[in-house]
């Protein structure tokens, strides 16, 4: 290996790049008004934390926990850290330590970094991005319906279309815990059809095989036995009450009574949003989290995106978005215009346009090329004559920009460029 071996990223690591950002930026900016439409609050917590709240939080026998975490000891002073999975054990630890829900339930959200040691593959990263919400200190089923209803406003302010709601519920503990004891005592009867994973799961994470992809255990799943017959009545409730807001939105879901969500602390309602097989967003109720990691009793609901799987389907629905890079680019040509070109970018971006200023010389030919390829609508163009007589020449870039039309241009004194430009982009609304 040489000093000057190209060093590459990591895998399963992926770079944003320009090209993409109009995509990430239309998410976020998506997010962050629905978010306050709703009344949640962004919180940033670390993307290190210590490593026993993931175990107790996500449950050591799920496959985060035991196989997909970036876990280190730090070297200075021995402590066991995790890059995080996910981000509502990070929120409700900050939660709690906060003392964030002392006077009342609070809504909260997240958007960052996720960190999963998976076989890499499309929409399956190492480093990804989640956006979640959080609503804590809720416990009707009307929380559990508005995170859903929050989803579906994303979907459609992305202009995604085919995403289609899943749901069931996960009851409470003793009623997994009867209806876990049935389904091992079916499985452990058909035990000859099990493969290698669910033989390995059967008395760990038994409901987890329900959620087996082996095409050659599907019909043994189907016939299991179902977690809404050990369902009691209060759980059944809550569902049939979610259900009830869901249909009076006019909100089609499906019940998928094998929805069991990868995580352990989840109870009640679990939903996912589903596109042609692939999830997009999973989330639910998870009211024994906080207790279980130190905080008062507290229920809560909310749930998690991929963005990257969330853009995908955007560029699916819209192959061509892009940003330009300015709305100005000033093109110049003499050590005199240099100078002036230098001052009239600035005078422009003093008046809100975002400026592009031509660097490194070359012919008006080759800087208009750059004008016209940066998306810019207007070229501010200073030559010798423009500067001896105190004035610029603006050029109209785009032939849709109505009554200007493109390639007209005229002459400007030089204090007048910026009013001129903004007066067109008002005239043009
Ligand atoms: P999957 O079954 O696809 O592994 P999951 O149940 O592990 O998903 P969650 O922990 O519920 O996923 O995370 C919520 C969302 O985050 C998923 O629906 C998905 O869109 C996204 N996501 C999860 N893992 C990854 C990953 N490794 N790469 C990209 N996106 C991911
Ligand atoms: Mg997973």
């Amino acid at each position: 290996m040489s000093k000057t071996d190209k060093i590459q990223g990591v895998r399963g690591m992926n770079d944003v790049l320009p090209a993409d950002e109009a995509y990430w930026r239309r998410l976020e900016d998506v997010v962050a008004d629905s978010m306050r439409g709703y009344g949640y609050q962004r919180i940033r917590t670390p993307i290190v934390e210590q490593t026993r709240l993931f175990v107790r939080g996500i449950g050591e026998v799920t496959d985060i926990v035991e196989k997909e975490m970036y876990s280190f000891t730090d070297a200075l002073n021995g402590e066991q850290l995790t890059l995080r999975p996910e981000c509502t054990a990070g929120v409700v630890r900050a939660a709690i330590e906060h003392n964030l829900t002392y006077d009342g339930p609070r809504r909260l959200w997240y958007s960052g970094p996720m960190f999963r040691h998976e076989r890499p593959q499309k929409g399956r990263y190492r480093q990804f991005h989640q956006v979640g919400a959080e609503a804590m200190g809720f416990t009707g089923p009307d929380a559990d319906a508005e995170v859903i209803l929050l989803c579906q406003r994303l979907w459609d302010d992305l202009g995604l279309v085919g995403v289609q709601l899943e749901i069931n519920s996960l009851g409470q503990a003793h009623e997994r815990r009867a209806h876990r004891d049935a389904l091992i005592a079916y499985l452990e009867a058909n035990a000859g059809q099990l493969d290698e994973d669910a033989r390995r799961r059967l008395h760990s994470n038994p409901l987890r095989i329900l959620d087996t992809k082996n095409p050659a255990m599907q019909a043994l799943v189907e016939g299991a036995p179902k977690l809404i017959g050990f369902l009691g009545e209060e759980s059944l409730a809550h569902f049939d009450g979610l259900q009830a807001l869901l249909r009076a939105q006019n909100l089609p879901y499906r019940i998928n009574p094998r929805l069991v969500r990868g995580l352990d602390y989840y109870n009640l309602s679990v939903f996912e949003w589903v596109v042609d097989g692939l999830t997009i967003c999973g989330g639910g109720r998870y009211d024994p989290l906080v207790e279980m990691l130190g905080g008062k009793p507290t229920p809560a609901c909310g749930f998690a995106l991929g963005v990257e799987r969330v853009i995908e389907l955007m560029r699916r629905a819209e192959p061509e978005l892009a940003e330009s890079l300015c709305d100005v680019y000033v093109v110049h040509q003499g050590a005199q215009a240099g100078v002036a070109a230098l001052q009239a970018a600035e005078r422009l971006r003093d008046s809100g346009l975002d400026v592009v200023m031509h660097c490194g010389g070359g012919s008006f030919k080759s800087q208009f090329r750059k004008a016209d390829a940066s998306g810019a609508f207007a070229a501010v163009v200073l030559g010798d004559d423009e500067v001896a007589a105190g004035e610029a020449t603006v050029k109209w870039l785009r032939a849709d920009d109505g009554a200007a039309g493109s390639g007209q241009q005229q002459r400007v004194p030089l204090e007048r460029v910026a009013e001129v430009i903004i007066g067109f982009v008002q005239d043009e609304g």
